[in-house]
């Protein structure tokens, strides 16, 4: 059976190595990125470059965005040039950046009036897994829809789990990443404070780094901060975003965030310092600075 045509809409990090993936796989790929400069590597591999979101999104059965943000996203699905100008009905819609709930819930709305399925499938995992098709899809949506994404996520990822209607995938991705965010937050704090109280930071690093705090997420950290290595996986500004969006969410569900909030500040000081186009590790190199 031949594999149905995709656009990806962003080329970034996550984008750039989804759609390196499906060209191993043979999937015919339409592309979009707001720099086109971006683009070229991809048409080098066979995709086709397209001048807007309307334009890639008409040459598919599949349209994915992966974007930085809600204004973004925006951009890419709404107005003349955009996505959903461009899709046919029954075409397939994936929004796969981290987003607010809410807009991926106006979003949806505006896509099933347009007779599209549209699915909110943000991931875990960052850059290698995305060109390795090993992420993690957290899915929003209905049931048909999820059904007719089987075949693409199972490309992309290494699982898929479908959480309910729209909106359930970006409210899990977005307490993911406030947790994620808290705890590299206060273990930069936990390594300011055992500089500066005077303990031999090698020793006290390596005793915390096998204790009961040591998560995934503490031993990435370490990892980055042994080999000094903060080339951005996943950017610091967009971590910041995320555990934004999360406070608002809580606030708005009535179960406010608060260990979120001075997470937030941390990382929003990092960016104040320029860090933000770093990986979010560099948190650690910010309370070091602070
Ligand atoms: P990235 O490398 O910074 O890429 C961001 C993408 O968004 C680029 O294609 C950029 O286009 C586009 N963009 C930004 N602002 C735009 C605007 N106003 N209009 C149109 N396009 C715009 O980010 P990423 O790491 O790929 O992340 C993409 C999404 O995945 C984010 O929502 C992020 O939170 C989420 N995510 C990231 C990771 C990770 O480890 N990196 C993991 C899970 C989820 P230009 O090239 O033109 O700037």
């Amino acid at each position: 059976m031949s594999k149905p045509r995709v656009a990806i809409l962003g080329l970034g990090i996550m984008g750039g190595g989804m759609a390196t993936r499906l060209l191993s796989q043979g999937f015919p790929l339409s592309v979009y990125n707001r720099n086109r400069e971006k683009a070229s590597r991809f048409a080098q591999g066979g995709a086709f470059v397209a001048a807007s979101p309307r334009e890639a999104a008409a040459r598919a059965e599949i349209v994915i965005s992966m974007v930085a943000d809600d204004a973004a996203s925006r951009s890419l699905w709404l107005g003349d040039e955009g996505a959903l100008a461009g899709a046919a009905p029954g075409t397939l819609l994936l929004e796969s950046s981290t987003l607010s709930v809410s807009w991926v819930r106006e979003l949806a709305a505006v896509a099933v009036a347009k007779k599209c399925d549209f699915l909110d499938a943000p991931v875990t995992g960052t850059k290698p897994h995305a060109a390795a098709g090993e992420l993690f899809f957290m899915v929003g949506g209905s049931t048909a829809g999820f059904e007719r994404a089987r075949e693409i996520l199972t490309v992309l990822g290494r699982e898929a789990v479908h959480l309910g209607p729209n909106g359930s995938g970006a409210l899990l991705k977005l307490i993911n990443n406030f947790v994620c965010g808290a705890q590299a937050a206060s273990f930069a704090e936990a390594l300011s404070l055992i500089h500066r109280g005077g303990l031999d930071p090698e020793k006290r690093v390596s005793i915390l780094g096998s204790a009961a705090l040591a998560s995934p997420m503490i031993k990435r950290l370490l990892t980055a901060r042994a080999a000094n290595d903060f080339t951005p996986n996943c950017p610091l500004k967009l971590m910041t975003k995320d555990i934004g969006y999360a406070i608002k969410e809580g606030t708005k569900c009535g179960s406010p965030l608060l260990t979120a909030a001075p997470a937030l500040e941390v990382f929003k000081r990092a960016v104040g310092q320029g860090l933000g186009d770093e990986d979010f590790s560099a948190v650690l190199k910010s309370v070091e600075k602070a």
